[in-house]
């Protein structure tokens, strides 16, 4: 399963380059142009590389251009790109002269032509990002690329694909973020299986290879637990495996980071082979220093406990 969909790196706007992304998100594409030699400008500065003026003019062009040079790369620069293969690299020179790189979509790559015309498609991200990218002038290729709905939240929760459309909310609408909080827990996650081999792996890959999780023998004759128990740090890790029916996806963030937990407790232990599920709720929302902080409340249960074994107030970062 997929823990974010979009989990590729994005470009960070600058005080220099803020007004070339603002552009894009308008479907339009802004370079800039010295006011004093009219020289044109790309990649976005803070003078004029020509004259060195500070003079500089933000101007909205056609973004049209040629294709200067390409490579078809066949294999990803980063794990990230592997569902883009073969990605077609280019530096495109636009009418105005300035050369930028590019990704080219909406083409084979043996149609791809040095000089050959070429116009924008603006590449809409979940996160309220556009992206640059080029096709040739005369591709069936649609000029805007609409963002596919987010689906991942917290990193650690995703709808089924089953599931009904998510409510979209962006994360700079604090009403609406707010509005989230509730006593209500969601729906139950998926179920997931602890079986006696997935404990091991963990024991060996912690270090914590302590009797309790990992000699069944034993634990069954000196514990009340009947046999072995799961490491509660193993069931922290296993939200990955829950896919929680949240019913809203959070949008318009550059950056979502897991800044932790307010409050892990492993309040009931899970037996070797027993399966899990859990569910969750959204205790609290706020508006901190660097975006917006949703502390979601994690609940994970053995099937039919009606105590939860673990519960973790997860804290997730908007910015
Ligand atoms: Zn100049």
């Amino acid at each position: 399963m997929s823990q974010l969909t979009w989990n590729k790196p994005l470009p960070q706007p600058t005080v220099a380059s803020q007004p070339f992304w603002d552009g894009l998100k308008a479907h339009q594409v802004r370079i800039q142009q010295c006011e004093d030699c009219a020289h044109w400008i790309f990649f976005p500065r803070l003078h004029c590389p020509q004259c060195a003026s500070r003079r500089l003019a933000w101007r909205d062009v056609a973004g049209t251009g040629k294709l200067y040079s390409y490579t078809v790369a066949r294999v990803a620069t980063l794990a990230e790109f592997s569902d883009e293969m073969p990605q077609l690299l280019a530096v495109v020179e636009l009418d105005q002269g300035p050369h930028l790189n590019t990704t080219m979509v909406g083409l084979a790559p043996e149609n791809l032509q040095v000089g050959m015309r070429v116009r924008p498609v603006f590449d809409e991200r979940p996160g309220s990002m556009t992206l640059l990218r080029y096709t040739a002038v005369d591709s069936p290729q649609a000029e805007v690329i609409p963002a596919a709905p987010a689906e991942a939240s917290a990193g650690v929760v995703v709808d089924s694909p089953a599931a009904p459309p998510q409510r979209q909310i962006s994360c700079k609408d604090l009403a609406a973020m707010r509005s989230l909080v509730s006593d209500q827990w969601t729906d139950w996650s998926n179920d997931f299986l602890v079986s006696q081999q997935l404990i091991d792996q963990f024991a060996a890959l912690s270090g914590d290879d302590y009797w309790i999780h990992t000699d069944p023998q034993r634990a069954r004759d000196e514990t009340p637990f009947g046999g072995t128990i799961a490491h509660g740090m193993l069931i922290h890790a296993l939200v990955s495996r829950l896919r929680m029916p949240l019913g809203f996806a959070v949008v318009d963030f550059n950056n979502m980071v897991n800044y932790g937990s307010d409050r892990l407790r492993f309040t009931a232990p899970v037996p070797s082979g027993s399966l899990i599920h859990g569910r969750c709720r959204v205790k609290a929302v706020e508006s901190v220093k660097s975006g917006l902080q949703m502390t979601l409340e994690i609940a994970i249960h053995v099937l039919g406990n009606e105590r939860p074994s673990l519960l973790n107030e997860q804290v997730i970062l908007y910015m």
